[in-house]
């Protein structure tokens, strides 16, 4: 690909009538599109869990056991009263959706 005098690069018919597109112009499109796949990505991709992230309503907690299943026989339960997951206070014998037994 040869560029004339104007920094232009020749369209792909070479035509010398076309002014094509100057790199200039390529370069920002280049790092507008680089700049929104990043923003895209930022998005989509899952962040890390934060401690405390989810609230208690949308992970269906009670401050009450379900059956045998308690916080304080959950893998995400922290003492004395939070969870990895769940934001705020969190009552040992509570329960959630989340519930993952101890190991
Ligand atoms: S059941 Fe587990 S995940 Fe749910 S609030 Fe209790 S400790 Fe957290």
């Amino acid at each position: 690909m040869t560029n004339d005098s104007s920094g232009r690069i020749p369209s792909s018919t070479g035509s010398q009538q076309s002014p094509g597109v100057s790199r200039r112009q390529l370069f920002r499109d280049a790092t507008a599109f680089a700049g929104g796949v990043a923003a895209l990505a930022t998005t989509m991709i899952p962040q890390r869990a934060e401690a405390g992230a989810m609230t208690k309503q949308a992970a269906g907690y009670q401050a009450t056991p379900k059956g045998d299943q308690r916080c304080d026989g959950c893998s995400l339960f922290q003492a004395p009263a939070s969870c990895k997951f769940v934001a705020g206070d969190i009552s040992s014998s509570g329960w959630c959706r989340l519930y993952v037994k101890k190991s």
